[in-house]
């Protein structure tokens, strides 16, 4: 995102103070018998620096927040009204960080519960909650109990001052789990020995100290092993020794202040295997008797759903192929390379020709083994460091590196079409096929990827234009057709001053009844020429050009329009919601959050009834400019949802910061979702991650009844798809409403 110059600024963190909250919350904890007084004093503490006067620390039994263990209010009676409102329960907020295990912000007071009324009578108009962990996983890991504070300002602290804050709360987990532990044996334990964390502490002079019975488990050696050892040869890789006994050095020294308290590291196991943690280190003790003591936590289970995810992410299912984005990040690079070391990347792109007719013959299943012969033909053909990737359909991509000019991407293109002289051998039969191949040539100084792609593309048409067959070499008289293509520009902005956009809508549904929850508007253009054109075709260049913003204001209003009409005029419009897309340019608009209340206004829908699709790549951007925004419109009372989950480099770090409610499982998790245990393994865990943050989640693409089922018995709650229906014009619409349910809804299964 662009926005920088809009970011909120943050103030200048006080870090002794921080390191002192910390300190003092980790005295706080071993000083204090009972978990009351020493929460009492930590919420102090962290409020005193933090500038939130009020917190409480709440119970959690089972993953759900249970009541009000204690309230902390600033010496002043201005909070004494609330916290006498005591234990009437929490509300979302609390809940959402109990299930994400991180700390959550809001401005939306509703999300506090039954004390909201309370809480902004006091002046009060944020609130942070902070889930004390039982360790482990944040997502699949559970919490023990939670602390919200509030504050009477709208300023929305850094990530960093949440971890901290996070951080120096979550020690009173200790307690709880020493009380838990004790109650359980009878005997009196060691706060130590209940930390889910690894627990390590080292001398001055880095030999271990202290080694709890969870150090034991993550890094395969006993207390007695471990003891006396010097930390570094035992737990760190070889290569980060140098830097982490300097770092260990200047703890020890006190020169360094550890004022950011969780880093991501990689450890070394007893066995040898290195493996990913999340540590908290702080020092404790004076002159002499100096120790440095941290938390070390596993990371292993989560980088793996990552690793799962992200690989899902870039690669084709069908052929295990890269996919378009990761191809795009391979040119990237490529190109980089090939600026430096002065020599030329040449990509080609295959699309086979007539393929339709194939695979109508064929039936989809031996469309989808040809697709896979051809993909391992294409891949026997590059020599290692080459990408072949799918694009999709029919539509394979080379990208060849290290090549001397276009004489050599000639060659290889020669190959390519001359691989497709043996006929392919599926389901017992022989079948011929031929490519038409488009080559470009990227060189220093040369064209971006998304060019690249475009000038494979233009002479791969022209290589179908001139009877298939063969390959074409980009060049510049090619470029007219390039030419015309940016036409697409002017007449997209004729088109959406003279009306010619139309907005269609789909149906989401229940899964378990199948009546009409909502709708998504998916626009079209209805040009005078071309007929009825599919967004894919020109919002990409609505994006780049800027025009997505007067089309994504069109789009709002119409959806907005339409869906209070329907509200009004229909028994069942009062539940339903209509969902619209919205694009980082959009998001980034100075002021859009007001556009978006005005329309609402406009058109008398309520703000509860809007969602709005966000999708996943600009929120992993995660800048504060995103988080702002998406706080003003959560205000509103607007839903946002995250929208097709699962394509971006998943790093899951933003569902933890960003007041999301919606999470839309893309099209590519669920076309494997009937096919048995294995393809369907991630939309499982998908699903489980959506209920474990409290997200509601849409399937969407849903084409088939078996994939409606599978998905009813992974309880995902909603799912939209051709299945249900496809996209309708306005007018199809209230006869769907009229039906209410929608096909493939039999309650027997
Ligand atoms: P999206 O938001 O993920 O929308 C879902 C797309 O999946 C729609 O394509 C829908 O027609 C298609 N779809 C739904 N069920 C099925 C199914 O069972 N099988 C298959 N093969 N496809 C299914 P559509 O309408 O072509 O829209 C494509 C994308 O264009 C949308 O993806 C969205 O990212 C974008 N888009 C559409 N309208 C707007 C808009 O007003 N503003 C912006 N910024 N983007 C839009
Ligand atoms: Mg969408
Ligand atoms: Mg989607």
């Amino acid at each position: 995102m662009t926005a920088r110059s809009q970011e909120v600024r943050a103030p200048e963190l006080d870090a002794m103070a921080w390191l002192g909250a910390l300190r003092g919350a980790a005295e706080a904890v071993s000083g204090h018998a009972t978990l009351d007084n020493a929460a009492r004093e930590v919420i102090a503490l962290v409020g005193a620096v933090a500038g939130w006067p009020v917190g409480r620390l709440l119970s959690v039994r089972g993953g759900h927040v249970t009541h009000t263990r204690v309230w902390q209010v600033d010496g002043t009676d201005r909070y004494q009204a609330l916290a006498a409102a005591s234990d009437v329960g929490a509300g979302r907020l609390a809940e959402r960080a109990v299930a994400i295990g991180d700390a959550v912000w809001t401005t939306d007071l509703a999300e506090l519960g039954p004390i909201a009324a309370e809480a902004s009578h006091a002046g009060l108009v944020a609130a942070v909650a902070l889930p004390i962990l039982r360790g482990g996983d944040p997502v699949a890991g559970g919490s023990v109990a939670v602390v919200e504070c509030f504050t009477d300002t709208l300023d929305r602290p850094t990530a960093l001052v949440l971890d901290l804050a996070a951080t120096a709360v979550g020690q009173l987990g200790r307690i709880v789990e020493r009380d838990r532990a004790q109650a359980a044996s009878g005997e009196a334990v060691l706060l130590t020995e209940v930390a889910h964390d690894a627990y390590i502490a080292v001398d001055d002079l880095g030999r271990i100290v202290d080694w709890n019975p969870e150090a034991e488990a993550v890094f395969g050696w006993a207390r007695e092993e471990a003891l006396g050892r010097d930390l570094v040869e035992l737990a760190v890789p070889e290569r980060h020794r140098p830097a982490f006994a300097e770092r260990l050095g200047q703890l020890a020294a006190g020169t360094d202040r550890p004022v950011a308290p969780r880093r991501e590291l990689t450890a070394l196991h007893r066995s040898g295997a290195e493996f990913p943690v999340q540590i908290t280190v702080w020092t404790a003790g004076g002159d002499g008797s100096r120790r440095i003591c941290g938390f070390v936590r596993d990371l292993s289970e989560r980088k793996r759903f990552e690793g799962q995810l992200a690989s899902q992410a870039l690669h084709d299912r069908l052929t295990g192929l890269p996919n378009r984005v990761l191809l795009r990040d391979r040119i990237e690079h490529a190109l980089a390379r090939a600026g430096r070391r002065g020599i030329s990347v040449a990509l080609l792109i295959a699309d086979i020709d007539r393929f339709k007719l194939v695979n109508e013959g064929m039936g989809h299943d031996g469309g989808d083994r040809l697709l896979v012969a051809v993909a391992e033909r294409l891949t026997q053909l590059l020599r290692p460091g080459d990408t072949v990737a799918r694009m999709g359909g029919d539509e394979f991509a080379l990208l060849c590196e290290d090549i001397t000019g276009y004489h050599e991407a000639a060659r290889i293109a020669a190959r390519v079409v001359g691989a497709f002289d043996k006929p392919f051998h599926v389901q017992g039969a022989d079948i011929a096929l031929t490519t038409s191949v488009g080559v470009a040539v990227g060189a220093v100084g040369g064209p971006a990827p998304e060019l690249l792609l475009r000038d494979a593309d233009v002479a791969m048409y022209r290589a179908k234009d001139a009877g298939r067959d063969r390959y074409e070499v980009f060049d510049e008289t090619m470029l007219a057709d390039a030419t015309e293509r940016l036409s697409v520009e002017n007449d997209l902005r004729r088109g959406i001053a003279q009306g010619q956009l139309r907005v269609y809508y789909q149906p989401i549904v229940h899964l378990d009844t199948g009546v009409i929850a909502g709708f998504e508007a998916l626009v079209r253009w209805q040009h005078p020429t071309r007929g009825l054109i599919p967004p894919v075709e020109f919002i990409p260049s609505a994006e780049a050009t800027g025009l997505i913003v007067p089309l994504g204001r069109y789009v709002l209003d119409e959806a907005c329009r339409q869906a209070a009409s329907w509200v009004g005029s229909h028994p069942a419009g009062e539940r339903l919601r209509i969902s619209v897309n919205v694009s980082a340019k959009q998001l980034a608009q100075p002021g859009w959050s007001d556009e978006v209340a005005q329309t609402l206004a406009e058109s008398g829908l309520a703000p509860r009834q809007l969602v709005l699709e966000i999708t996943e790549s600009v929120l992993m951007d995660d800048t504060d400019a995103t988080a702002v925004r998406l706080e003003e419109l959560r205000r509103l009372g607007v839903r946002i949802a995250i929208d097709d989950f699962g394509t971006g480099y998943s790093s899951l770090g933003y569902l933890r910061r960003l007041p999301v409610d919606i999470l839309k499982i893309d099209k590519s998790f669920i076309d494997g979702v009937a096919e048995g245990p294995h393809e369907s393994a991630l939309a499982r865990a998908v699903v489980k991650l959506a209920s474990t943050l409290r997200l509601e989640a849409v399937a969407e693409g849903i084409s088939t009844r078996k994939q409606l089922l599978q998905l009813r018995r992974l309880r995902c709650p909603f799912g939209q798809g051709f299945y249900f229906s496809r996209p309708q014009p306005p007018a199809a619409i209230p006869r769907l409403l009229d039906l209410g349910v929608l096909e493939g809804v039999d309650p027997g299964e």
